[in-house]
Parts: C-alpha cells; sequence; structure tokens
C-alpha cells in the first residue's frame, strides 16, 4: 500500500514519517512551498523530538511534492491533515474543503481510501463521503481516524498509541485500515463516522474540563488556605480520576483543546443545546490568565516594570505557540506597561512573529533574567528544573518568582532567597 498525506504539519508530518518507519512508501503534499522545500532538503520544518532524525532515516521512503496531484497518482490511502480552525466564533473549514475541491477535480478516484486525519465537526465525514461518492460512484471509500498524539511526543504517541479510532461505513474499508495499522499494537475500535468524530472532541473536551477544573480547585485552595499540589495527589491517587491533567496553573492552551472546546459549545448551539458544562471550562480557563497577572501587578506594585519570562510554548517540548497562555500572559503584561525579556529552548522565533511592543529575546536563561525585578515560569519545560536558582537569583534585581506552571518545588524555590509565586 503507498500513502499520500496532505498537510505537513504536527499531524500530517508525524504520521508521513511514521508510516516510512513502518514500510509505507509516503507522498507528502503541503500549500506551503516553503515548508516542501525545506523537507526536499531533509529538514523537519517543525520541532519534534525524533523527528528530524527519523525523517532523514527514512528518507528512501518518502517523497515531498509542490504538485497536488501526485498525491492522488501515487497512492491507495489519501490522509488529510490539514488545519481546521476556529476564529472569530465559528468553525474555519477553509483549508478542508479546499482539499476537498481539489479532490473533486481529479478525473478518477477508483480503489482509492480517503482518511481525514483532521479534527472535524460531527457531520463532516458523512458529507464528504455522500459528495466524493456522488462524482467518483461507490469505489472510492472515505474514514474518518482522529488522531490523539501529544505535540512534544508526537512520534511515539503515533506508533505507541492508547487506541486507535476508525470511523468507517463498510466492511472493505476497515480490512484496508485494519491493514495499514496491522504493526502497531493498539485497541483498534471500529464505529460509525459520527460517533468518531465525537469521540475526538469527546477526548479533548474531558481533558480540558479536567485542566479547568484543578484550576477552579487551585483557585479554592488560595482562598481556604489549602495546598493544591498535596490536593491533586490525594485525589489523583483515586484511580478512577488519575492523577494525569491534574496540574494547576495558567490554563490550557495550544491548537487543539480550546478550539476542539469551542467547537463542541459551537456545534451543540447550532443545535440549541446550551453545552453548560463545557462552556463553564473554557470560562475558567480563560480568566485563569487575567487572576495570574492579577497576582503578578498586585506583588511588584512600586517596583520597576522589568521582568523576564521563561517559556512562550503552549507547553514544555514543542516549539508551538498556538494559543499560548503563555502569549497571553506577555500581551496583557506588555499593554500594562511591563518590559519582558524572553527565553524559551525552542519557541522564540515563533514569538517573535506573535508578539509586538517592549519584548526582548534571550538564548540564554540567565542572560534573560538580569537586573530584572520578577521572573515569570510560563510553559512546563522539564529543563527549567535544572537551571541554577542560584545564578538566577544573583543576576536578578529583585526575588519575585511567579511559577505559572506549578513546575518548581516552592520550597527549594524559597530556599534560593525568592519570594514565590504559584496557583493554589
Ligand atoms: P498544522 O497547522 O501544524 O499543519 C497543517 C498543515 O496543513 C500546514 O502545514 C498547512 O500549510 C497545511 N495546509 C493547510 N491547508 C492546506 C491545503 N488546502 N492543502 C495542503 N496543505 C494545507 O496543524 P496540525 O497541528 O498538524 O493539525 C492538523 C489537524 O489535526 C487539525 O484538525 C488538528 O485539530 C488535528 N490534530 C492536531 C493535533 C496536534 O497536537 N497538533 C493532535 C490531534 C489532532
Amino acid at each position: 500500500m503507498e500513502i499520500s498525506v496532505i498537510g505537513a504539519g504536527y499531524v500530517g508530518l508525524t504520521i508521513a514519517v511514521g508510516f516510512a518507519s513502518l514500510g509505507y512508501k509516503v507522498t507528502v503534499y503541503d500549500k506551503d512551498e516553503g515548508k516542501i522545500n525545506f523537507l526536499i532538503n531533509g529538514v523537519a520544518p517543525l520541532q519534534e523530538p525524533g523527528l528530524g532524525d527519523l525523517l532523514k532515516k527514512v528518507n528512501n521512503n518518502l517523497e515531498f511534492t509542490h504538485n497536488f496531484d501526485d498525491t492522488i497518482s501515487s497512492s491507495q490511502i489519501l490522509f488529510i491533515a490539514v488545519n481546521t480552525d476556529f476564529k472569530n466564533g465559528k468553525v474555519r473549514l477553509s483549508n478542508f474543503n479546499r482539499t476537498i475541491k481539489q479532490i473533486l477535480r481529479q478525473k478518477n478516484l477508483e480503489d482509492k481510501t480517503v482518511v481525514i486525519k483532521s479534527t472535524v465537526p460531527i457531520g463532516t465525514t458523512e458529507n464528504v463521503e455522500k459528495t466524493l461518492k456522488g462524482k467518483f460512484g461507490n469505489k472510492v471509500r472515505v474514514a474518518f481516524n482522529p488522531e490523539f498524539l501529544r505535540e512534544g511526543h508526537a512520534l511515539q504517541d503515533f506508533l505507541n498509541p492508547d487506541r486507535i479510532v476508525l470511523g468507517v461505513n463498510d466492511k472493505v474499508t476497515k480490512e484496508i485500515l485494519l491493514q495499514l495499522y496491522e504493526a502497531i499494537n493498539a485497541p483498534k475500535l471500529f464505529v460509525d463516522f459520527k460517533t468518531a468524530e465525537m469521540i475526538k472532541y469527546a477526548s479533548n473536551a474531558f481533558l480540558a474540563t479536567k485542566i479547568s477544573f484543578i484550576n477552579e480547585i487551585a483557585n479554592l485552595c488560595e482562598i481556604f488556605g489549602a495546598d493544591i499540589r498535596k490536593v491533586s495527589d490525594g485525589i489523583g491517587l483515586d484511580k478512577r480520576i488519575g492523577k494525569d491533567f491534574l496540574n494547576a496553573g495558567i490554563g490550557f492552551g495550544g491548537s487543539c483543546l480550546p478550539k476542539d472546546l469551542k467547537t463542541l459549545i459551537y456545534l451543540a448551539k447550532q443545535k440549541k443545546y446550551e453545552a453548560k458544562l463545557l462552556d463553564s471550562v473554557r470560562l475558567v480557563n480563560e480568566e485563569q490568565i487575567s487572576r495570574f497577572v492579577k497576582k503578578i501587578e498586585k506583588a511588584l506594585r512600586g517596583k520597576p516594570k522589568k521582568i523576564a519570562v521563561w517559556g512562550v510554548s503552549f507547553k514544555g517540548g514543542t516549539d508551538d505557540i498556538r494559543d499560548s497562555p503563555a502569549i497571553k500572559v506577555i500581551k496583557q503584561l506588555i499593554k500594562k506597561g511591563y518590559e519582558i525579556s524572553l527565553y524559551d529552548p525552542k519557541a522564540l522565533q515563533n514569538a517573535k512573529k506573535e508578539l509586538r511592543g517592549n519584548v526582548s529575546y534571550f538564548d540564554n536563561y540567565l542572560e534573560a533574567v538580569s537586573e530584572k525585578s520578577a521572573l515569570l515560569v510560563l510553559s512546563d519545560w522539564r529543563e527549567f528544573l535544572s537551571f541554577d536558582l542560584d545564578e538566577t537569583r544573583r543576576r536578578m534585581k529583585d526575588y519575585y518568582f511567579f511559577d505559572g506552571r506549578n513546575l518548581f518545588n516552592p520550597e527549594e524555590v524559597k530556599s534560593k532567597g525568592f519570594l514565590y509565586f504559584c496557583t493554589g
């Protein structure tokens, strides 16, 4: 079987390299010519652990093209992994629809299976199937195969998933996909299109709910004087709850959780259902940013407005800054007249494109803190934990340490002479 992937982003490129490593021949197309040029030269245009190395290793099985039609001619299975957005209160499927139009322009799609990987609103796959079969007849097949990888662990998650969800409508497609994923050892769940689409939204909505839940409890801990970290341990040890996604802080971000949550609320509203719980999850998350900024302002009243920030990606381990809570905190602080010195291990280039105003960028975490009143930790990069806090404190003008991710051990930070603030 030969595979094509449309969209060479975090998902598309990961699955392309992943399938190539399993021995498949994979052709990749992206409308972004710059990305394809990077890939033709053997360079990954995004940061994911192991992706660049594996890309080079399995290069013989990979082809990158500027020509959409190559993806159709060279493969039996066509993955759509373009970005799907939610902007200005609406679902935006323009990239996805453009791909469907390009497919519809083909003369023949006999015996091809179009697999939607992009997260799409419930009902989309059914519509795509109707449209494609309307033009090409029953010999074209359609499936929805949501992706659950986490940025920062993308390859590992794709090759060792907890489960593979497959939305299919017929036995032949089921057999083809079983064969495709034969080498991956994970439970395979075959369901109808709409159920598969809902599984993807429900998974992300649940994870978002866990985060807003623990943030709300953390806010209550601040009011009542309880310790959120111990509360998280205490509830997370209950197997019915589980310890993951129970870390309080400035909230969730990234290209998926906020978008998918808002999309589900929006889809519900279109059907005259008010998703009250999900809307509260969104609200708690949004308010978490201003709560944190208020905490900073209150503590720093009268101090020079010069602060250092470690971490701008939406979480540690990635260069992705889409919908990053760190970016939101920084933007609010810039508006309030603060001067920001920013350090991030991987995401500075992306941050430069997004941030305007009084921001300087540092490749070195110690240079960023020099002569600053306060240090803010806004992404949970594990490597921050091995940074030299004694030297950090020595270089700073003042001793304020705001941990937006509850990443550090408070006692350790305080022992270095800092005044430590966190969530809860
Ligand atoms: P991305 O923005 O990183 O990549 C999308 C790529 O598609 C870009 O390179 C863009 O240039 C390309 N593209 C857009 N329109 C195109 C078109 N018409 N033809 C060809 N290429 C086109 O997005 P992503 O993070 O990889 O997400 C892709 C989809 O997967 C989204 O629906 C997302 O919700 C879903 N998803 C993402 C993740 C994640 O962690 N990023 C996880 C699971 C699911």
